[in-house]
């Protein structure tokens, strides 16, 4: 099929795409690097009446550290992301989710932001944006605001942000030294959308126990930080027992979808699979980075 018909604007500026979304907000769409927008276009699940297309913008794709913190601008393409040292140092579990985004036809053109805001319940980035505690900065002709990820996603590709706001830029903590993070997903080929998906981010106590536990995973719904998960890791030493009990905290609060990929049960049986996983990931991680 074919788009419906609609206009099309290429402003070269923020500050020209927010007066755009200022008059034309609800009935037209940003368009980025267009990876899940097309698609929708064409089979005419969104029909806006016009496009904003911000590929003009391009000092929004950037990547910097500073004072712990990590900034990536919203048109940082996936790719970007997967090559840049910046990544791999500051947040190693973002450079290994990228890794599973699609194929790289597909990652040299679509955005961060643009991921993020689709807000797919099998995406890479909400969920691990999520577990490091990210946020974003968003503008319209109002002002700007800060919104943390979790009070962005929502359920079913849905967000909070207003229809005439602009994504800028995400902030994510830049990771410790006694930090360690890994990710695990599982679906049915490579470069699949995850039919359940897991992120981890622990710090270590100089024990061995761990001091602060993020999880967060996914399931055909949307992504969710896993509290009882964390809870259950939090002020213990990893041993076999300890992992099993987190595991089985996240089968349990997870919310997952049936749909024809994966029944419900499926979905919850493969969190707590990409959980133990991803903890043996990290903990073997920090394990090896010791005896160094
Ligand atoms: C074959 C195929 C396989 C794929 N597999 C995967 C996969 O395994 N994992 C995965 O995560 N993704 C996958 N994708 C989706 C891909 O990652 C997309 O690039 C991404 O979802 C959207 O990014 P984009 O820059 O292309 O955004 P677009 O498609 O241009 O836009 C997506 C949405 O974000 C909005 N938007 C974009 N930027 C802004 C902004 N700065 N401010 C406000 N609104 C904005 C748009 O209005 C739109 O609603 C796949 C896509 C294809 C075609």
């Amino acid at each position: 099929m074919k788009p419906a018909q609609f206009a099309l604007d290429t402003p070269q500026s923020a500050s020209e795409a927010l007066a755009l979304l200022s008059d034309h907000g609800d009935s037209a769409k940003v368009i980025a690097g267009g990876q899940s927008l097309v698609p929708m276009l064409n089979f005419r699940l969104v029909t806006p009446e016009r496009l904003i297309d911000i590929n003009g913008l391009e000092d929004l794709a950037y990547i910097r550290e500073n004072d712990g913190v990590l900034a990536i601008g919203a048109m940082t393409r996936q790719q970007e992301i997967e090559a840049s040292p910046v990544i791999a140092a500051a947040a190693p579990l973002l450079a290994e989710a990228t890794r599973e985004i699609a194929h790289p036809s597909i990652r040299n053109r679509g955005t961060v932001g643009g991921s993020l805001l689709h807000n797919d319940p099998s995406a890479e980035y909400p969920v691990t944006l999520l577990c490091l505690g990210a946020e974003v900065e968003v503008a319209s002709v109002r002002g700007n605001r800060t919104i943390p990820v979790s009070d962005l996603i929502l359920p079913w590709f849905s967000t909070t942000l207003e229809p005439d706001e602009l994504l800028l830029e995400i902030r994510v903590p830049v990771a410790g030294e006694s930090t360690s993070q890994a990710f695990e997903e599982l679906a049915r080929r490579k470069g699949d959308f995850a039919l359940a998906a897991v992120a981890v981010a622990l710090t270590f106590g100089a024990s061995g126990a761990i001091e602060k536990a993020a999880i967060a995973g996914t399931a055909g719904r949307c992504a969710q930080r896993l509290t009882e998960a964390e809870r259950a890791l939090t002020g213990e030493v990893p041993t076999d027992s300890v992992v099993g009990a987190v595991a089985a905290a996240a089968e349990t609060e997870i919310q997952p979808v049936g749909d024809i990929h994966a029944d419900e049960d499926y979905r919850r049986h493969l969190v707590a699979l990409m959980t133990r996983r991803a903890l043996a990931k990290a903990i073997g991680d920090r394990a090896g980075s010791k005896e160094d």
